[in-house]
């Protein structure tokens, strides 16, 4: 991805830099070919040269660029989890992805992690954005997601004789699991996504807490993408299938919802990431019934929503990693409401603003493995960064209106918001 050259200041706005440091008001922010210089008091401002690009903060904010921790590109707001893999082919979700894209960097998402995909996609979608064919997140890959045969995400029963290759990777022992990992190595993807657990929206057979993977399993899935210098998460919802993960050495957890002080020990002694995704249970509740979903399914939500708030909760207080990201892409949690996740963490998790857009930035880059080159405002650090028109800490549902953006920028390069349609400088 290409960055800006000359001289970039944003400035008369209230500066939030992303480390979890309190704002700072009256700031402005300075990028040289698009990296931070300077990031402060506008009365530290160093001498800038005449010819400069210069953006009005209006009294606003500057902060980062958020991070979608959790990201699907490749969901087409899909009502049938069964259509997922079905419905479309390639050459069609591929467009929806790449336009996904484009709505989650309008959406102020200057990076985000794919928490997997129909066949593999993203690998390319990503070069598409780091060659500028696409405006979109600096995107991590994520590919096909491995699973145990029966498991939550094998559910074409044997006669339809279609299998589940466009989405998952189906595994029976270790032997096969290495195999699906080696077969996400020649994809390309960096992260390798794993079922360890049910969810909700498999009631009895696969439910948040059963087990969809062996201990082995999941032990041979990390050896081998380790080897090759892959990066493994996992869908761990049931709590012993978070205590295999952690004990497995995975690099990040996806959901982690029902913790205990044992897990929450283990999780902090490797100091692993986590990415509640709480959003999606909420409208899961709250828009359940009127895509069909029954009632079983909706109480299901019910508590993996409280199980999950806990163990954020709980994760925060203890000084553990956090990632904001939320599953977008289903009917009832559509692309475009991605910050909704931020209001749900302020409003119903409790967790401050600050606090929230730390998870949102800093974190989520931490978690991506790029902590130094994005994800807060510190000298050295590409700009990527989010101007708002009003004040983010008083009111964080403002991110959730693309109105109020009066730039998204990305390595110094203005690609969205009032003052710039996304697409390539
Ligand atoms: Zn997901």
């Amino acid at each position: 991805m290409k960055t800006a050259s000359g001289m970039l200041l944003i400035r008369n706005g209230r500066l939030i830099d992303g480390t979890g440091a309190p704002a700072v008001t009256d700031a402005a922010l300075v990028a040289r070919d698009g990296r931070i210089i300077y990031a402060g008091p506008a009365r530290g401002l160093p001498e800038l040269p005449r010819e400069r690009t210069e953006i009005d903060a209006r009294g606003g904010t500057i902060m980062p660029g958020l991070v979608e921790a959790h990201f699907h590109p490749t969901y087409f707001n899909v009502a049938q989890l069964e259509d997922l893999d079905i419905k479309y082919p390639v050459e069609y979700v591929t467009l929806v992805a790449a336009a996904n894209a484009k709505l989650v960097l309008e959406c102020g998402y200057t990076a985000a992690r794919s928490g997997g995909c129909l066949f593999n996609i993203d690998f390319w979608l990503k070069k598409a954005i780091e060659n500028d064919l696409v405006p979109g997140p600096r995107l991590a890959a994520s590919g096909r997601e491995i699973c145990g045969v029966g498991g939550l995400m094998d559910w074409n029963p044997e006669f339809r004789k279609i299998g589940m290759e466009g989405l998952v990777l189906l595994i029976n022992g270790p032997d096969e699991a290495r195999a699906a990992v080696r077969k996400l190595v020649k994809d390309g993807v960096e992260w390798v996504k794993t079922y360890p657990t049910g969810d909700a929206a498999a009631p009895r057979v696969n439910d948040h807490h059963t087990l969809c993977m062996t201990f082995d399993e999941m032990h041979a899935v990390v050896g081998t993408a380790h080897n090759h210098g892959l990066k493994v998460t996992g869908h761990c919802r049931a709590n012993a299938g978070i205590k295999n993960a952690l004990k497995a050495g995975y690099d990040a957890l996806e959901h982690g919802t029902f913790m205990d002080a044992e897990a929450l020990d283990l999780l902090l002694a490797r100091n692993t990431p986590v990415v509640p995704a709480l959003q999606f249970e909420w409208a899961s509740i709250e828009r359940g019934r009127e895509f069909g979903h029954p009632q079983e399914v909706i109480d299901g939500h019910k508590e993996t929503l409280e199980g999950g708030a806990e163990s954020a909760r709980m994760i925060l207080k203890a000084g553990g990693r956090l990632g904001l990201g939320g599953d977008y892409g289903f009917a009832w949690n559509p692309h475009g409401d991605y910050a909704k996740e931020l209001t749900f963490f302020v409003k119903y998790v409790g967790f401050s603003a600050l606090e929230t857009i730390t998870c949102a930035t800093k974190s989520g880059a931490e978690i991506m493995g790029r902590g130094d080159e994005f994800g807060t405002l510190q000298p050295g650090k590409l700009a990527d960064v989010l101007v708002v028109d009003g004040d983010v800490l008083g009111d964080i549902g403002i991110l959730e209106d693309r109105s109020r953006f009066i730039a998204v920028i990305q390595g110094g390069i203005l690609k969205a918001g009032q003052l710039g349609r996304a697409g390539i400088a």
